[in-house]
């Protein structure tokens, strides 16, 4: 059996459950209650839907989701500029696709593209410099969203647009790193997890190293994991199994792409481009060092320092989305579930997004 095979195999994910349910059996004879895990990544949750594992662990295993979803995690404010920025004149606003229907306060970006702004999706950062490079008379800015994963990218397109000394070149910085939310979820108290399913591609970049604090500094285990049905189980069965026999430890079980200390030249990259910065966090507020923005030296690069954009008041919905990320409650306690919120009228980032906890119960885990 090849590697790809193994990982989708549906004998070896049906011997995997059975595995996890008995750990977890054990853990609650002990405890008199199911583990409770965080899956801290967006892509983690969607799997874990799509797959029906969580739907499988569900009576021996509380998943619940965290707050790794780029989108998802993007405050509203930030939308609002995106919208406002895309309103002046002789712009080119460039994003992500899972961007363009994330309500902001009224509207969203789809809404400012059907009004006739000029927003255009790219797959990538360097995508939006090339469109810099061939629009010479236009200001070109990118939203620059994502975790670690995303943010060596987004320095790789400064450092093409440096490169080619576009003038008419920018990036609208709303980046979050994963250690200041966990810690702020856990100093806060609100999340009451027993451990971490640690974010798989987070981690290429950050290393296995970078998650020693959750044991060090709040007796946490934590497994990093990648994202085939099989490497979710292996991950949940490590990480029950270490609850049930109180260790506490982080373990890499996505060693054929997490390292140590992760990826050198995309930190380097990072390090030489960004400082940090306060980062608002929907529904969390702002959260000290827990975002990048450009150095001084890249100025010239970052739309916030050249545009001002003002937003208007901010507009309160009976979303729960910031409850959501925080693991605090599930979509299907959200009164607006499946009803005033599908993905086909979203109300929040977590029913459109491709990571979101909303659309992965929607899709996948809705009782009809
Ligand atoms: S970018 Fe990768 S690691 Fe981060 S939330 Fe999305 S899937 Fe997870
Ligand atoms: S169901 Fe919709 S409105 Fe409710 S929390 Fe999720 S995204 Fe927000």
């Amino acid at each position: 059996m090849d590697v790809m095979n193994f990982y989708t195999d549906p004998a070896v994910i049906r011997s995997s459950v059975e595995k996890v349910k008995n750990a977890a059996r054990d853990f609650r004879n002990q405890h008199q209650r199911v583990p409770v895990i965080m899956e801290v990544c967006g892509s983690h949750t969607m799997a874990f839907a799509r797959s029906g594992i969580k739907t499988a662990l569900k009576d021996d295993v509380n998943l619940i989701a965290g707050p790794g979803c780029p989108v998802c995690v993007t405050d509203q404010k930030a939308i609002d500029a995106m919208i406002g920025l895309a309103g002046k004149q002789d712009t080119i606003l460039c994003t992500f696709g899972d961007m363009m229907r994330v309500p902001g306060s009224r509207r969203s970006l789809v809404d400012a593209r059907t009004e006739g702004k000029d927003v255009r999706v790219v797959y990538s950062p360097v995508d939006s410099v090339t469109i810099a490079e061939r629009n010479p008379e236009k200001e070109v800015v990118f939203l620059g969203i994502g975790f670690e994963t995303t943010i060596p990218l987004l320095a790789m397109a400064v450092r093409k647009a440096e490169r080619l000394n576009l003038k008419n070149y920018s990036v609208w910085m709303t980046t979050k790193l994963v250690e200041p939310v966990l810690r702020t979820l856990l100093d806060s108290g609100e999340a009451e997890v027993d451990g971490f399913l640690l974010p798989g591609h987070v981690s290429v970049v950050s290393g296995e190293k970078s998650y020693r604090f959750l044991t060090a500094e709040y007796g946490l285990p934590g497994v990093i994991t990648g994202f085939e049905p099989v490497q979710l189980l292996s991950g949940t069965y490590k990480l029950v199994r270490m609850l049930r026999e109180g260790k506490h430890a982080v373990v890499n079980d996505y060693r054929s792409v997490v390292g140590q200390s992760g990826n050198q030249i995309a930190q380097s990259l990072m390090t030489t481009y960004f400082t940090f910065s306060d980062e608002e966090w929907r529904g969390m507020g702002a959260i000290p060092a827990s975002g990048l923005v450009l150095k001084e030296a890249y100025a010239a690069f970052d739309a916030k320092r050249r545009f001002n954009v003002t937003v208007p008041p901010q507009r309160k919905t009976a979303c729960r989305c910031g409850e959501i990320i925080k693991g605090r409650i599930a979509p299907e306690d959200c009164a607006l579930f499946g009803k005033g919120c599908t993905p086909v009228n979203p109300v929040g980032p977590c029913m459109v997004s491709t990571e979101g906890t909303c659309a992965a119960h929607y899709q996948y885990m809705r009782e009809e």
